[in-house]
């Protein structure tokens, strides 16, 4: 990945037309020029150029970007303002360290899956006991974004799921958000993928794909959890790794441009080639199911599949042949604000963009919202609970293992 000071050429690219104002979901929510991608190259360019310090106040206006790619898919020019952000973030972290909070999330707890693991564990037991009910109300109100926890991760469950075999083998990489908190997603991807005569490899040896860290500029234990990674996959003998999470998918792609111009740097592109959406990979083997769905679907398109990963046509294709009807919703592919940990550190900012994004599905009428990125679910879900809606939130493969005759045994949301 470049760092800050190779982007130089670019930043002069920009030709100030505003084209991104139109369109970024943080500009068009706080309408200040500093939180849009001009008032950020512009921000950049001035600091290149001697005149700007990265001060912690800088920082505030470069943190506030989802990371999006609205503005890139819409820029004349193409300025690749999120990775030009997230040098500025790299940067900044290498010099200055990550605020305390994120700090300890990054670097004590999700680069270690068992802690990780622990605190979702810990959190069932604050809500069981009623203890979560004293946090503070800023905390709470983060807390209430998460869902009902499952009884068991996914990886307690496959201890006792016997696999079918299949000389059709495929790799799937175990996220952590489903994993802890969607283990359901996985069984229905399993349940696809053998009726579709697939054998899904899971290692359970895998560590977080290191999303937040990219975000946040924490390159080093990045590269450390992408190496983890590529050593689990190179024992797995398939040409496809398979990921139910857009998020996880285009942060396991991009590994070949973590470690540019580094020994590592062919390995790691031989992994992330071999990186696909399930989406994706069902296009053109997809079986209409025996138990059509027929509900109304309204899809949410993720950022980091359908900008980063440009799949856009998989997920419908996944969901016509489930027997759902498709309604669809205006701004299908506007940031719902989740932006993985951005509704916790950027609540305020990230619920008014949730909001119209929610009243864009209330329109459609549709009883259940299809996504296929647990993060976007965290939000979209929440989104549902504060509007008092009745709307389920699924990935499109849960509704085609459903129209297959599987699946289904999620559990459901409720207020804490
Ligand atoms: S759309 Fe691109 S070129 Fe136009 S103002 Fe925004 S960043 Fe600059
Ligand atoms: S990446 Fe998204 S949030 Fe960030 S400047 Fe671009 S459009 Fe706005």
């Amino acid at each position: 990945m470049k760092a800050l000071h190779e982007y130089t050429e670019e930043l002069y690219h920009c030709i100030r037309c505003g084209f991104c104002t139109k369109v970024c979901p943080v500009y068009n929510t706080v309408n200040r020029e500093m939180a849009v991608s001009r008032g950020r190259i512009r921000l950049m360019r001035e600091h290149l150029d001697g005149n700007l310090e990265l001060t912690p106040k800088m920082m505030e206006y470069l943190d506030s970007c989802l990371g999006c790619r609205t503005c890139v898919t819409n820029c004349p020019p193409q300025v690749p303002t999120d990775e030009i952000v997230r040098a500025a973030r790299t940067k900044y972290a290498q010099n200055q360290g990550q605020p305390l909070m994120r700090h300890v999330m990054l670097h004590n707890v999700m680069n270690k899956p068992e802690r990780f693991s622990k605190a979702f564990g810990s959190l069932k037991l604050a809500r069981t006991t009623g203890l979560n009910r004293l946090l503070p109300k800023t905390l709470k109100a983060r807390e209430n974004l998460l869902p009902n926890l499952p009884e068991r991760t996914f990886k307690e469950e496959l201890k006792e799921l016997a696999i079918k075999k299949s000389t059709k083998k495929v790799g799937f990489f175990l996220g952590c958000m489903d994993n802890n908190l969607y283990p359901q997603i996985i069984r229905a991807a399993i349940n696809v993928l053998e009726r579709l005569g697939y054998e899904p490899v899971i290692p359970t040896n895998v560590v977080c794909c290191g999303a937040a860290h990219h975000t946040y500029g924490d390159m080093n234990i990045g590269r450390k959890l992408a190496l983890k990674n590529i050593k689990v996959f190179s024992n797995i003998d398939a040409d496809v790794i398979l990921t139910d999470c857009a998020t996880c998918g285009s942060t396991l792609q991009s590994y070949g441009k973590l470690f540019q111009n580094q020994r590592e740097e062919a390995e790691a592109s031989n992994f992330a080639r071999k990186v696909m959406d399930i989406n994706e990979f069902l296009k053109g083997k997809l079986i209409p199911g025996d138990l059509p769905v027929q509900e109304t679907v309204t899809y949410h398109d993720p950022c980091h599949l359908v900008r980063y990963q440009n799949v856009k046509e998989s997920p419908r294709m996944v969901l016509a042949a489930a027997g759902a009807k498709l309604e669809e919703m205006s701004e299908a592919d506007r940031c719902c604000g989740g932006g993985g940990t951005y509704n916790i550190f950027h609540y305020d900012i990230s619920m008014k963009i949730l909001d119209r994004k929610i009243a864009n599905v209330k329109k459609t009428g549709a009883t259940i919202l299809a996504t296929s990125c647990p993060a976007c679910r965290i939000q979209l879900a929440h989104g549902i609970k504060r509007h008092g809606l009745s709307i389920e939130v699924l990935h499109p493969i849960e509704l085609l293992a459903k129209s297959y005759g599987n699946g289904g045994e999620g559990q459901a949301e409720e207020l804490h």
